[in-house]
């Protein structure tokens, strides 16, 4: 766990300092920039060559940024290789595969309005491109960006998240020594680099992170009308329908929850269910927790920790002891950033827990009606990341498809469905705005951009030229009514 988000290992704030900051970080973005503009990122067989590096160095580089994220995050190098780097190298797998057939233009017919006349569309790069990851997962949301990114044949300038250290050195050092200068570059580093960077002119910015600087950085980008791919959070529910095999549904919701320590931008945030339901599913979630981590988490190798004395005291926070049924702030350490999975039935709208997003190991339940009464709370709050519902009814789970509005919804399963690269992965309003993994990734970090082309002869444009009388403007009506 690191203690209080520092500053940059090269920040200077004062004087000339400062000035020699911006200077090195403007001529990261100058050299990406000339390098996009003399056409380095265009052919496809190059930005092949740069994906199977990145590919090997993460292989050659795992013990290394499994070492980091076991520091950083205490993660375990099985979640570390499920998590992290085997979805990034799944990701380049894919993109590898398909990235041929994504970049064939695809034949659009104009018409007959134009005939004779031919059209296509093409995936064209945007040009240089900025990247600022957050902690969390910090090698998967830093990399699989940047895979798309590549892909994409744009230059990219790549911030890790400062407040894991130990991650963001790992991640320079990889993309350093394996990547090429002229396509990637990073900067590490916090507010006041990110500060400069954001003041640049980038062909789109892809920002992972919590919303307050997802405003800011929208701002900034709007400032050179910069498009941006916001990657935001929030309260992603789960409903638990009566009836439902609840020792399944437990396991699979208790592992969503407390992978990471419940640190995941799509973990399930508070359950809703009815009374029977939610007194019936406790002692199942209690056996699910102990069948992932034992009776003492705290001696589980399996069990992550809280990134920081910050994030540690803010989730503290939303623990009421009197409505916890497992965990609870009593086995807590500040020290190491342990916070036992924790369970709290009878929770209410306004109480602290409903009043954020968890992001910590904490799991609120709420008693609700039925379906109507959780569709409705869905709706009466931000459209989340991720809804999560276990129902047996048809008619129920599509009544959650068709009536509430989130990111995506998984049914009858957590977390899993963002390792699949085919799966655009990105929110709706308050949750965030554009997408990416797989084609999605290509096509935001590419411009969709139609070519025609029509022969002069015949001139058949000249039936559209003014001045429209006689047969020609007989002519015209007919074809546009
Ligand atoms: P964070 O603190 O690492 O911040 C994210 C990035 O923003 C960092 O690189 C940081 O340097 C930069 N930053 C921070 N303050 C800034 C400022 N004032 N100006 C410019 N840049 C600044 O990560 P976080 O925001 O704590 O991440 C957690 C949040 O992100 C949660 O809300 C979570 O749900 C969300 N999240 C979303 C996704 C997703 O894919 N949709 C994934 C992970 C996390």
């Amino acid at each position: 766990m690191s203690t209080d988000t520092a500053p940059g290992p090269d920040t200077v704030l004062d004087g000339d300092g400062d000035g020699a900051l911006r200077s090195r970080l403007l001529a990261d973005v100058t050299a990406l920039r000339e390098s996009f503009d003399a056409g380095t990122t265009r052919d496809i067989d190059a930005r092949l060559a740069q994906l199977a590096a990145l590919r090997r160095g993460l292989r050659s580089e795992e013990p290394r940024l499994a070492r980091a994220l076991a520091a950083d995050l205490g993660k375990s190098r099985t979640e570390s290789a499920l998590t992290e780097i085997g979805v990034v190298t799944r990701e380049i797998d894919h993109t590898m595969r398909h990235l041929r057939s994504w970049l064939r233009p695809s034949p659009l017919p104009p018409g007959l309005l134009l005939a004779p006349a031919a059209g296509e569309l093409r995936r064209e790069p945007l040009g240089t491109t900025l990247i600022i990851a957050p902690w969390n997962y910090p090698v998967n949301l830093t990399l699989a960006p940047l895979v798309a990114a590549i892909a994409g044949g744009n230059t990219a300038l790549v911030k890790p998240s400062e407040v894991v250290p130990a991650t963001s050195a790992a991640l320079t050092h990889l993309l350093r020594t394996h990547l090429d200068p002229a396509w990637v570059r990073v900067v590490e580093g916090a507010v006041p680099e990110t500060t400069i960077l954001l003041q640049q002119r980038f062909d789109l910015i892809f920002y992972t992170g919590n919303a307050a600087v997802g405003r800011i950085v929208a701002r900034a980008a709007a400032e050179h009308l910069t498009p941006t791919v916001l990657e935001l959070g929030g309260k992603s529910p789960v409903f638990v329908d009566d009836g439902v095999d609840l020792a399944a549904t437990a396991r699979r919701i208790a592992w969503g929850k407390f992978t990471n320590a419940g640190q995941t931008c799509i973990s399930p945030d508070h359950l809703m269910a009815t009374a029977r339901t939610a007194e019936e599913l406790v002692p199942h979630l209690r056996r699910a927790v102990h069948a992932l981590y034992g009776k003492d988490p705290r001696r589980s190798p399996d069990y992550g920790r809280l990134v920081s004395a910050t994030h540690f005291d803010r989730v503290l926070g939303l623990i009421d002891d009197d409505k916890v049924v497992l965990g609870g702030t009593a086995g807590a350490d500040r020290a190491t950033g342990f916070i036992p999975p924790t369970i709290m039935t009878g929770v209410e709208r306004d109480d602290a827990v409903m009043g954020q997003e968890v992001f910590g190991p904490v799991l609120p339940i709420l008693v609700v009606d039925g379906p109507d009464e959780a569709i409705a709370r869905i709706r009466a709050g931000e459209k989340p990341l991720t809804a999560y519902v276990f129902s047996n009814r048809r008619a129920i789970r599509e009544r959650f498809a068709h009536e509430t509005s989130s990111g995506s919804l998984a049914l009858g399963l957590t977390l899993a469905h963002v390792g699949i690269p085919r799966m655009p992965f990105g929110g709706v309003g308050e949750s965030g705005m554009g997408a990416y993994h797989g084609e999605a990734g290509l096509a935001a970090f590419t411009h969709a951009k139609p070519v025609i082309r029509k022969p002069l002869r015949p001139d058949t444009l000249r039936m559209i030229y003014p001045p429209y009388r006689g047969l020609r403007k007989a002519l015209l009506r007919l074809l546009l009514r």
